[in-house]
């Protein structure tokens, strides 16, 4: 069966063999050396000036983001389940909250942002996420977060890069955290979230110091030793670095490239054989297609074809499908999936079969990676 959901994404070999290892103790240096390599290797793919990594999936990172930056009010940006998670932080926390109510295929524009923070002088963290998945959108997140800055320099950006880090580069000149998650573009297990810092972030960190378990304060001062405060999930990161060692050897700049290429040629064949590509703004880490027949066509996809991609969630259950294109996959396998989905419709007699697909997918691909 190939795994085609925009998280969890595959694990390959040479990750599973990585973490196939005995385990070693987190406290001793054997564990510190790898590591401070994978500090290392973040800091550089990140381009910020810390890293924390936490042993919780993508929302625990939001969440010590959240309680640790935000003291009064937490403006957050919502076009989705992903979006509207923020919100539902804040309250649990009791942190007055504002949001950005959009359509999930329409992202936040900065006009509605500024205008918020006009209404809102107390605001002083935002939240957003580069894509939203769940409709894979992707949100002008540096042209906002730039807004925001150049309106009041205190606001601290959080930017949940879940299904971002990894699949593009990412501008981090106004972002004060960076979140990443371990089962997405990295191709690892669930269970390891990241978070990248400015030093406005580190300072507002020390100045709050708030939680107990996701308090980024105690991480902080252990990471920086190349330490954890709590039992480190050491297995995922022995398989982050064997990922990270990897990027670095097919660079990641290509990593980017062929990524680019993959998404861009798989929405374009998609639109090629008459299926609507539904974000209005389509981020690279997916492509969603809008069908109102989705979860027949995930059926016929799977039980048929043996290729599983994922549906939507609340208002979208049932009415979209997101093919994957995070990590390191392999052309022949994406090409098959483009082609399946072509040869599913054929199958539900909803389009003859011709191979346009497919033909596009690979002149698209080969005109992009050329590039
Ligand atoms: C996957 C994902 C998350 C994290 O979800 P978890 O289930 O906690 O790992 C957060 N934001 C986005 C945009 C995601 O795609």
């Amino acid at each position: 069966m190939l795994l085609f959901t925009p998280g969890p994404t595959p694990v390959p070999e040479f990750i599973r063999t990585a973490m196939g290892m005995p385990t070693i103790h987190h406290r001793t240096s054997e564990f510190e050396e790898i590591f401070a390599r994978t500090r290392e290797y973040l800091k550089e793919l990140i381009e910020m000036p810390e890293v924390l990594m936490l042993a919780s999936s993508g929302s625990g990172a939001m969440e010590a983001c959240v309680t640790s930056l935000c003291a009064k009010k937490l403006l957050s940006i919502n076009s989705g389940k992903f979006g509207e998670r923020f919100g539902k932080i804040a309250k649990a926390f009791k942190i007055p909250n504002v949001e950005i109510k959009n359509s999930w295929d329409i992202p936040a524009s900065l006009e509605e942002v500024l205008e918020a923070l006009e209404q809102n002088p107390d605001v002083d963290a935002l939240c957003m996420q580069v894509c939203e998945s769940a409709g894979g959108l992707r949100h002008a997140y540096e042209l906002i977060a730039k807004a925001v800055k150049e309106y009041n320099p205190n606001i601290l950006v959080i930017v949940d890069a879940i299904t971002a880090m990894g699949v593009e580069p990412l501008d981090v000149s106004c972002v004060d955290a960076l979140i990443g998650g371990s089962q997405k573009a990295f191709m690892l297990p669930p269970g390891l979230s990241i978070i990248g810092l400015s030093e406005k972030a580190i300072e507002k960190i020390q100045e709050r110091d708030v939680g107990f378990y996701f308090n980024l304060k105690t991480e902080l001062k252990n990471q920086v030793k190349n330490t954890t405060a709590w039992t480190a999930p050491t297995t995922i990161i022995i398989g982050l670095c064997a990922f990270l060692e990897r990027a670095r050897e097919i660079g990641i700049d290509m990593i980017y490239h062929q990524t680019k290429a993959r998404s861009l040629a798989c929405d374009a064949a998609m639109e090629g054989i008459g299926l609507k590509i539904y974000p209005t703004i389509p981020a690279l880490s997916m492509t969603c297609v809008y069908h109102e027949e989705s979860d027949k066509i995930r059926k016929v996809l799977k039980e048929r074809f043996n290729v599983n991609v994922a549906g939507g969630q609340d208002i979208l259950k049932g009415k979209i499908f997101r093919i994957n294109h995070m990590g390191l996959v392999d052309i022949s396998e994406i090409s098959w999936v483009v082609n399946a989905v072509e040869l599913c419709l054929n199958k539900l007699g909803m389009r003859k079969f011709n191979g346009l697909a497919n033909q596009i997918f690979i002149e698209q691909y080969f005109r992009v990676i050329k590039q």
